[in-house]
């Protein structure tokens, strides 16, 4: 990883955060992306490697392509692209959801990466090389109650993996996706909107994943030989069956 550039959005918390301390170790240079600039900032003192800040929200088009396309010369050539930013808002049935938590994860979890990985594709294809990878979840996998669109935005994560997969193969650029299951993270807290204990019931008797187990995952995706494409990657708490089922510890 000495000297890879990796672009990381969402790494002002959770699996980005994790994500950026495992490439750090491993010499990476690290393009950090997301809007709470203080949290980014914390970050990158953190990291004994060069670094450097984009603060935009995934959802604003041209803040997007704006920030892409302003990076100095010795940042553009981005080896690894890490789509992790994205949420859940809400968990609702459809009759009562309201339409801008849907806003909020459509725009943000689909239309946001996909701008995302456009703007981030010219380097990667006059360089002929180059690795996507895209946060999916196991709600893009199997429906759950009340997570129709939480899981339709996963769903369609998985769906644009996929044809990015088969769009790049001819270029030598690897595309692939891990789908975790229950990981503590402050995606709780967004999804409950603040509701603390709400949030921290998600993670009771689970033993859920760590944002660094799943940071380990997308490591080794990345450090596979250049022949070898880990195309989908699912990953679960053991007490986890599936995106319904679990054996919580009572
Ligand atoms: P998290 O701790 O809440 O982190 C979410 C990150 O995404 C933050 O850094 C946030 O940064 C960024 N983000 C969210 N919306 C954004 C927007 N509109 N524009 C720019 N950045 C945005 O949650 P996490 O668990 O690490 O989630 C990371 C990814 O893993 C997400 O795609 C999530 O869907 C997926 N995932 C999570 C779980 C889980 O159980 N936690 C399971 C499966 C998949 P700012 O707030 O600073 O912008």
């Amino acid at each position: 990883m000495e000297d890879k550039i990796i672009f990381i959005t969402g790494a002002s918390s959770g699996i980005g955060w994790a994500t950026a301390e495992a490439f750090s170790k491993r010499g990476a240079q690290l393009i950090l992306c997301g809007r709470r600039k203080e949290k980014l900032e914390i970050l990158a003192r953190k990291l004994d490697v060069k670094t450097t800040i984009l603060i935009f929200d995934v959802r604003d088009k041209k803040a997007v392509f704006d920030a892409i396309e302003n990076l100095p010369e010795n940042w553009k050539k981005i080896d690894i692209l890490i789509n992790n930013a994205g949420n859940a808002h809400g968990l609702d049935p459809v009759q009562t959801a309201k339409l801008e938590d849907w806003d909020a994860m459509i725009d943000g979890n689909v239309k946001g990466l996909m701008y995302v990985t456009k703007a981030v594709l010219p380097n990667m294809l006059s360089a002929k090389k180059g690795h996507i990878i895209n946060l999916g979840s196991i709600a893009g996998k199997e429906v759950y109650p009340n997570g129709s669109v939480y899981c339709s935005s996963k769903f369609a994560v998985d769906a644009f993996t996929q044809g990015l997969r088969i769009d790049l193969n001819s270029e030598g650029i690897r595309v692939g996706s891990v789908h975790p299951g229950l990981v503590d993270t402050e995606f709780s807290e967004v999804r409950f909107k603040g509701d603390h204990q709400r949030a921290r019931k998600v993670y009771q008797g689970i033993d859920a994943l760590s944002a660094n187990d799943v940071a380990d995952a997308i490591l080794y995706m990345a450090s596979a030989p250049e022949k070898v494409n880990v195309a989908d990657l699912v990953l679960l708490p053991t007490r986890q069956a599936n995106s319904y089922v679990s054996n919580r510890e009572k």
